[in-house]
């Protein structure tokens, strides 16, 4: 079968590789149906950080159809169509064992510690996965990670209601945040983005307001009401920064971006407007959330993806993203059959 491995940083091979060997207990085996590029991929494939087995099948945002099913596996079918924790966590830490698996001490990923997506078929185990509802097209089924990322990031920013937000970004993350924003929140949402074509695009489906960081953007656009909460999807230090100064007294900045570069950062300014800085990494008990959510947002997602047409485009679109070559939020390889 095709996969995409990962052997070094800027060494990404489409090959033909084995396929999996007959699920063993507590195991599945997908057939998948669609899996998008994450931002995360594109950072592990430029700087090799989470290279721990070489090679690796990369990708851990998919959906697949259950061919295989091993012992002691309940509730799960032939046939079924399932979105995949990305999480691979050790059970046993304190994180884990008070509920904030996504700060596992050992925390890994699908694509990195085991096999992922990018490839015809994959073998998880069986505790990974949560089945979809069936109306849900293929693409939009791979988005249900993201999204859980998002929702998280929301939930982290526990905004107030009718409170102004800005969203710094609008690639996958921020752009999910602005939809799962606009339909959750009842306060004005502005959004930011270098990528004018994609800063339209979420406008458009979101509703909200595109402004500039700088200029007294931010401030016309809210009618003189003060901006207090911020997510910033970027990673961008420029960005972060910006965004900080931008936030009134008593304000919170969510992280979600992953960063390049170090923030050169004057603690004051957060003592003084008693400013909170959180980081936001990965999601908790969201995938299900956004698992349900699907449906509703369908039409919306639907608009945000690109596909891409085989797991041999996957390499130069990996170049084509990290050159910042996208109008859309999400880059989906969809397999035909
Ligand atoms: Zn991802
Ligand atoms: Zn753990």
């Amino acid at each position: 079968m095709r996969a995409v491995r990962l052997y070094d940083p800027l060494d990404l091979r489409v090959e033909d590789v084995d396929p999996p060997s007959a699920p063993p207990p507590g195991f599945v085996n997908l057939k998948v149906r669609a899996a998008g590029i994450c931002g995360s991929d594109l950072h592990n494939y430029r700087t090799g950080q989470w290279i721990t087995r070489r090679p690796s099948v990369a990708g851990h945002e998919f959906c697949g159809t259950i061919v295989a099913v091993g012992d002691d596996v309940s509730g799960l079918h032939v046939g079924d169509t399932v979105a995949v924790d990305s999480r691979v966590c050790c059970g046993a830490c304190p994180a884990c064992t008070s509920g904030r698996a996504n700060i596992c001490e050992k925390l890994g990923f699908v694509g990195e510690v085991c096999d992922g997506g990018f490839a015809e078929e994959v073998q998880l185990p069986a505790r990974l996965l949560l089945r979809h509802s069936p109306s849900v097209g293929a693409r939009v089924a791979a988005m249900a990670e993201p999204l859980a990322v998002a929702l998280h990031a929301v939930r982290r920013l526990a905004l107030p209601r009718g409170e102004p937000v800005l969203i710094v970004g609008c690639g996958t993350i921020g752009g999910l945040c602005a939809l799962a924003l606009s339909r959750m929140h009842d306060g004005p949402l502005l959004l930011a983005d270098l990528n004018k074509e994609r800063l339209h695009l979420i406008g458009t489906v979101t509703g909200g307001a595109p402004v500039n960081l700088t200029g007294g953007a931010v401030e016309a656009a809210l009618s003189g009401r003060r901006l207090r909460f911020a997510i910033d999807a970027t990673g961008s230090v420029q960005a972060i920064e910006a965004a900080l100064n931008l936030l009134a007294g008593g304000g919170f900045l969510a992280l979600v971006g992953i960063s390049h570069g170090r923030l050169d950062l004057d603690p004051n300014l957060l003592v003084e407007r008693e400013t909170g800085l959180l980081g936001c990494h990965a999601f908790t008990d969201e995938l299900a959330e956004a698992v349900s959510l699907l449906p509703e947002l369908s039409p919306a997602l639907e608009q945000l993806c690109e596909p891409i047409a085989s797991l041999d485009d996957v390499p130069a679109t990996y170049d084509r993203l990290l050159r910042g070559e996208s109008a859309k939020l999400k880059s989906i390889v969809e397999f035909s059959g």
